[in-house]
């Protein structure tokens, strides 16, 4: 039986952090086996509020990253299609073929694009930031998706995705599967009690930091305000420090003695910091090592984004190719283009008479 198709991906904005793994990469790994996978390094959606000429020449250098950080955590290169948005023509095609399909209220009605506005500061919403839900129903749509893994935030634009789908077969005849969300989650704090991990707040663990990097991160993050000293109970629900002990230290006998002695008032933050910063770098060291033996061979990478995008785009060719002869747009094409190819071929008789 051919395997189900997923479609994920990410914006090439900067490294992978923990929170990203947590929020979303981790259930990659675990769905590779079990379904095709399709990730896209999403440019074409990081011009909606990026679009600088700076943000577009470091694309390439954060595609490479952001590959490594998937090999890093154990993806297989040969069970995933990596490919590059921009790269692939035939999804601004398929975008605006798409976007009949959808209204402007619908789109200004999903509380996710005021949220990007305002979290990329514009004061106005430029129109491929308004139309980034249905380009983001082309990037799922294109290779007939069945699953998509997203977080919470991102559903109503699956849901989307979903009616469009719908809509299309409904009107033009069946072309696609209708697409589900895999909604994953869990969202990671950030280093400094911030909810959210985020590279842009510059509270993050990246899954690249080398073991210095992360010992330092780990004793300059947010505990509980109020244990000035070791002898003072303190809180540990909610309390960063645990929260990632919880997250990344399998030792849990180890975890929970600490929680005890918090509780208690009987342990330093030193020691709960140092044996998180042992227990983060052991779970990146496989990272690292991996990470560091796929860049290790020059090119490979690249070869990797270039293959799957060749790939890729053979799949997009096919669903356009559907699209267009659902719509009767491929028809419209050949009535013409024949007619004026048989008025040729009777002048050039005429002429060689
Ligand atoms: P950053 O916020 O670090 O600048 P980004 O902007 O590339 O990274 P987002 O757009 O904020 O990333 O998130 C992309 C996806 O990554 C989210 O849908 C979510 O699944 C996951 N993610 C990012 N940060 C976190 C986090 N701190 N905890 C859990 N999931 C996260
Ligand atoms: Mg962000």
């Amino acid at each position: 039986m051919t395997k189900k198709r997923i479609l994920t991906g990410d914006r090439p904005t900067g490294k992978l952090h923990l929170g990203h793994y947590v929020g979303s990469h981790r259930h990659r790994l675990a769905l590779q086996d079990d379904y095709e996978c399709f990730f896209l390094i999403a440019d074409l959606h990081m011009l909606t509020t990026k679009p600088g000429k700076d943000d577009i020449l470091a694309i390439a250098d954060n595609a490479r990253e952001i590959v490594l950080d998937h090999l890093g955590i154990g993806i297989d290169p040969h069970k995933v299609t990596f490919y590059l948005q921009s790269a692939v023509h035939e999804v601004y095609e398929l975008q605006l073929l798409l976007s009949g399909l959808v209204t402007v209220e619908r789109l200004q009605q999903l509380p996710t694009i005021k949220d990007m506005a305002d979290a990329a500061g514009l004061e106005q919403i430029p129109y491929n930031l308004l139309g980034y839900p249905v380009l983001q129903a082309a990037d799922i749509l294109m290779p007939k998706a069945h699953l998509v893994p997203v977080g919470k935030d991102n559903e109503s634009h699956v849901e989307l995705a979903r009616q469009i789908a719908r809509r299309f077969n409904n009107q033009y005849g069946e072309v696609f599967p209708l697409p589900e969300a895999y909604v994953v989650g869990g969202t990671l704090v950030g280093t400094d009690g911030q909810a959210k991990m985020s590279k842009s707040l510059n509270n993050a663990i990246f899954l690249s930091d080398d073991p210095a990097t992360v010992r330092k991160r780990v004793f300059s993050m947010y505990t509980d305000p109020k244990r000035v000293s070791a002898d003072i109970p303190g809180t540990v629900e909610g309390n960063p420090v645990f929260i990632y002990h919880d997250t990344f230290n399998p030792n849990k006998e180890e975890v929970e003695d600490l929680k005890r002695r918090y509780r208690e008032g009987k342990v330093g933050d030193v020691e709960v910091k140092e044996k998180l910063a042992i227990a983060l770098n052991n779970f990146l060291d496989p990272i690292r090592e991996r990470r560091a033996y796929y860049a290790a061979q020059t090119g490979f990478v690249d070869e990797l984004l270039y293959e799957g995008t060749l790939r890729a785009r053979q799949e997009a060719q096919i669903t356009l190719s559907d699209v267009k002869k659902a719509m009767g747009l491929t028809g419209v094409w050949n009535k013409i283009s024949r007619a004026a190819e048989r008025r040729r071929k009777k002048q050039l008789a005429a002429s060689e008479a």
